[in-house]
């Protein structure tokens, strides 16, 4: 088959695909050059950068393109229903990251605590601002209030309880025989009251964004709030409202309303703890994407 990996992808998955006698060609295109480049191969492989809409399908369709894989989770960057209904199947890799973002998700939570962000930041400019980071808080103890209790939602759960946390979840959906001494599902409403730490892990959720100005009103004073999942999922001039008035205590940022980020009121925020969509980024991650990648191609 030949095969087009745009986004880049594990060497080691590279080498068994082209072991096997499958012709893979890396290269990013451009948007405007995407769909005429897709018509030449039997799958594509892409990650977060590139994104694969409707045009690209039109003009990809009547063509070899059998398949589209997503190396990741949120399949938000491509029109999956538009290439379903044109015959293009789209995969995902969904559990090959989940214990990497729920750990980003948990440094968050401990850079947000403990200043960990800021504190080396000003270190960096010769500040020494002992005073003003030593007022943090334990995680021991607390609750941890998990919005979407899918695969990531729980891992960081587990981590949670064994760093002595309380966790209660919110969920449309509720795991059968999950529910213990130190986790337990509530409502969204009991989950915002309730909660010292707040993670989001719902997909992408259209419409209104889940944590709005009425659900930030809802939470605790002085509640750390982390947003690995997707950033439309948060309005972030709401959050920023809540970081300055105090209600926030701390924000840990993975996602985005825009990427590559601009909203720099917020970033530039001394309690916000951000990365740059890197929940996935790590070695063990992309050797898993790669693997369950090599599978569904192996699977065709
Ligand atoms: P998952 O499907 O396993 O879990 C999502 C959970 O959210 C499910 O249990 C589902 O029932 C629940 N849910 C859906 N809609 C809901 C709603 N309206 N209210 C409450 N719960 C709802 O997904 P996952 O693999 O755990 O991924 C979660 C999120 O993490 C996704 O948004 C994904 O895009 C994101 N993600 C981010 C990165 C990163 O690099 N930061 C990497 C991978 C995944």
């Amino acid at each position: 088959m030949r095969i087009l990996v745009t986004d880049g992808m594990d060497k080691t998955a590279l080498e068994t695909l082209r072991a096997k006698g499958h012709e893979v060609v890396e290269q990013f295109y451009a948007p405007e050059e995407l769909g005429e480049a897709i018509r030449d191969f039997d799958v594509v492989v892409v990650r977060s950068a590139t994104k694969v809409r409707a045009n690209h399908i039109d003009a990809a369709k009547g063509s070899r393109l059998k398949l589209i894989i997503r190396g990741g989770v949120g399949v938000d960057n491509i029109d999956v229903a538009y290439a379903e209904a044109n015959g293009i199947a789209v995969k995902n890799t969904p559990r090959a990251s989940s214990n990497s973002v729920a750990e980003l998700a948990l440094a968050h939570m401990l850079s947000c605590a403990r200043f960990v962000s800021i504190a080396g930041h000003t270190m960096r400019e010769g500040k020494w601002e002992k005073k003003a980071y030593g007022k943090g808080v334990e995680l021991g103890g607390k609750t941890l209030g998990v919005i979407g209790y899918g695969r990531i939602g729980q891992a960081l759960g587990r981590m949670a309880q064994g760093l002595g946390m309380n966790v209660v979840a919110y969920d449309i959906f509720h795991v059968e025989g999950i529910e213990c001494e130190t986790m337990h599902y509530v409502t969204m409403d009991e989950l915002l009251a309730q909660s010292d730490f707040i993670s989001l892990h719902t997909p992408a959720i259209d419409g209104k964004p889940l944590i709005n100005r009425e659900n930030i009103a809802k939470m605790k004073d002085g509640v750390i709030f982390v947003n690995t999942s997707r950033g439309n999922n948060v309005d972030e001039e709401a959050l920023l409202e809540g970081l300055n008035s105090g209600k926030i205590r701390g924000a840990g940022l993975d996602v985005y309303a825009e990427e590559p980020a601009k909203n720099e009121a917020l970033l530039n925020h001394p309690n916000v703890s951000c990365t740059p969509h890197i929940g996935a980024a790590t070695k063990e991650a992309q050797k898993r994407i790669g693997q369950e990648i090599v599978s569904i191609i192996e699977s065709m």
